[in-house]
Parts: structure tokens; C-alpha cells; sequence
């Protein structure tokens, strides 16, 4: 069975705390094991986890703020350290390529593993991955930050008992799927008849951001949406000058967006309490909701039961 879960490295914004790591998180999706933002000390927490360096099959970075990539030289190095044999596939804003090239290369190491680096050049940017696309989209920051979503394509279940009763089997299955309908002795079958949709499943990743079209864009019914709620609302003029949100807003974009599951995370040092994020935001969103703690692993909630026939 595939795995889609969220591996919770650090939750702190800007200065880590006794309590929470700089920012880092990991997500699990069949085949895709993604390194998102991973600031100071990411490369221990992920000795916490279930999650090996070599277990890594992207970075991507929403911007070059130092809790979001301080973790990279640690973690490149990690991978040659490792002898990671397969390319890792690296993404950021383009217009942080400098402060990624210092990075990379922080200080001497024997470099073998393999970098395939895509920065972000276009909002809306969309990479084709084996289980969907990884699209970046725009957010509002003093720096240029993009937030990324995955989008599994909404598919179908072919279902036995149906074909069976229909006497399909065989190369005739594929031919079905392939064209969308069978003729059977004068009578046309279509694949509707002998399968059930099956809703893609989306998870989104936003963080360091004030309100904008790209936040919406990304949370857009979102199976998990992971986002960041640096402030509570008594310091909502700060949080819309420093261009962050607040727990009430991230969760009022998660009401109005269909997400599923909301994990909201990215905390600033100044508050000791983080049930008061929670109390926040749960006058605005009645779905799942995880106040993100360090080395806590978050399941992506079950598929969408399909809509009736
Ligand atoms: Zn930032």
C-alpha cells in the first residue's frame, strides 16, 4: 500500500526554541520522499525519524530566509556522505540561484551525489512527477517565496465483479480503459458502467506569505494543507506588514478553500502557549486540525469517497 503522510521536523519560525526545531518538513507520497524548507538542524531531526538522507527524492525550498534553507548544507553534503546513487531533484525561486549556489557549496566535500536543480522561474510552474504535478505558485514576501502543491489527476477504479459480468477480461480490460468504451456483440459497454471514479488526492505547502491569489490558488481543496501561522490576530498589523499570516487567517483560507486536514505551523518564539493557535483558528475551520509539533508524523486523511452515481 502507498504511503502519503507529512514527517514533522521543526515547527519554529525565524529562532528555534528549547521546544521547536527550525523549520523543516518531509512528505511521504508513494514514491516521492520530499525535503520542504529545512532550516538549521534538519539533518539531525531527521535522525528522530523513520526518514534516511538516501531516502530523498526532492528539496524544494519556498525561499532563502535562513529558517527555510539553512539546513541545506548539512543535508547536500549528508546525500554524497550517504553515497545517495540516484539524482535528488532540487527547486527553488530562480531569483535566489546565489544564495542556493553559496549553500551548495558551504564548505569543502567530497561531492558524488547528483543534483537535477529546477529552480522556479514562472508562477504557476508545473513539474510532471510519476504520481501527479508539483506546481509552485507565487506568495507575497519580502523576498521572493513560492509555495508548492501536489495534484494527483482524478482517476478511475476498474471494478471485477462488473467486468466479470460482462464477460471482459484480458487485453480487452486495457482496450476499455485506453478508449473508453468496448462493443460487446452489438451492445456498447462504456467504462463508466464497469468502474468508480477515484478523486486525485492534493497536498499543499505554504509558508511565509501574506493574504494572496497564490495562497488560495495552492489551498484550493487540499486533501492536507501544511501552512504557515507565524502570529495570532492581537498582532495582525505585523503580520500583514512583515508579510506572514495569522492562525485565524490560515484558517479562514482552509474553511473557504475545502481543505481537508490543516496543519498549521511556523510559530514565532513569542508565544510559550501553542493551544492559543489552536483556540485561533477553530472559530474558522471545523475540519482536522493539527497544531504542528516537532518529530509528529501527520497522515494524509483517506481518499474522498466518490460522489454517488
Ligand atoms: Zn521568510
Amino acid at each position: 500500500m502507498s504511503m502519503r503522510e507529512l514527517v514533522v521536523l521543526g515547527t519554529a519560525s525565524q529562532a528555534p526554541t528549547r521546544a521547536r526545531n527550525h523549520n523543516g518538513y518531509v512528505l511521504r507520497w508513494d514514491d516521492e520522499v520530499i525535503l520542504f524548507d529545512p532550516g538549521e538542524g534538519s539533518q539531525r531531526q531527521l535522525l528522530h525519524t523513520t526518514v534516511t538522507a538516501t531516502d530523498l527524492t526532492r528539496i524544494c525550498v519556498t525561499h532563502f530566509h535562513g529558517d527555510h534553507c539553512l539546513g541545506l548544507p548539512g543535508t547536500i553534503q549528508r546525500l554524497s556522505l550517504d553515497r545517495v546513487s540516484r539524482p535528488v531533484a532540487v527547486h527553488f525561486p530562480a531569483e535566489g540561484a546565489e544564495y542556493f549556489a553559496r549553500l551548495r557549496h558551504a564548505s569543502s566535500f567530497h561531492e558524488t551525489a547528483e543534483l537535477a536543480v529546477t529552480p522556479i522561474e514562472t508562477d504557476g510552474q508545473h513539474i510532471p512527477l510519476s504520481c501527479g504535478t508539483l506546481e509552485a505558485r507565487r506568495l507575497r514576501h519580502p523576498i521572493d517565496t513560492y509555495g508548492y502543491r501536489l495534484v494527483e489527476p482524478d482517476s478511475y477504479r476498474m471494478l471485477p465483479e462488473r467486468l466479470a459480468a460482462y464477460g471482459i477480461g484480458g487485453p480487452a480490460v486495457g482496450e476499455l480503459q485506453r478508449v473508453g468504451h468496448l462493443d460487446l456483440d452489438g451492445r456498447r459497454v462504456t467504462r463508466d458502467e464497469v468502474s468508480v471514479p477515484r478523486p486525485g488526492q492534493r497536498f499543499a505547502f505554504v509558508m511565509d506569505t501574506g493574504l494572496c491569489d497564490g495562497v488560495y490558488a495552492l489551498a484550493e481543496h487540499a486533501d492536507l494543507l501544511v501552512i504557515e501561522s507565524t502570529f495570532l490576530e492581537s498582532e495582525a498589523a505585523l503580520a500583514a506588514e512583515v508579510g506572514h499570516l495569522t492562525a485565524g487567517q490560515a484558517a479562514r483560507v482552509a474553511a473557504e478553500s475545502g481543505v481537508r486536514r490543516l496543519v498549521l505551523t511556523h510559530f514565532s518564539q513569542r508565544y510559550a502557549d501553542p493551544r492559543r493557535f489552536a483556540a485561533e483558528a477553530r472559530a474558522h475551520f471545523d475540519g482536522d486540525l493539527v497544531i504542528a509539533e516537532d518529530l509528529t508524523t501527520v497522515q494524509v486523511p483517506p481518499r474522498r469517497v466518490p460522489s454517488a452515481e
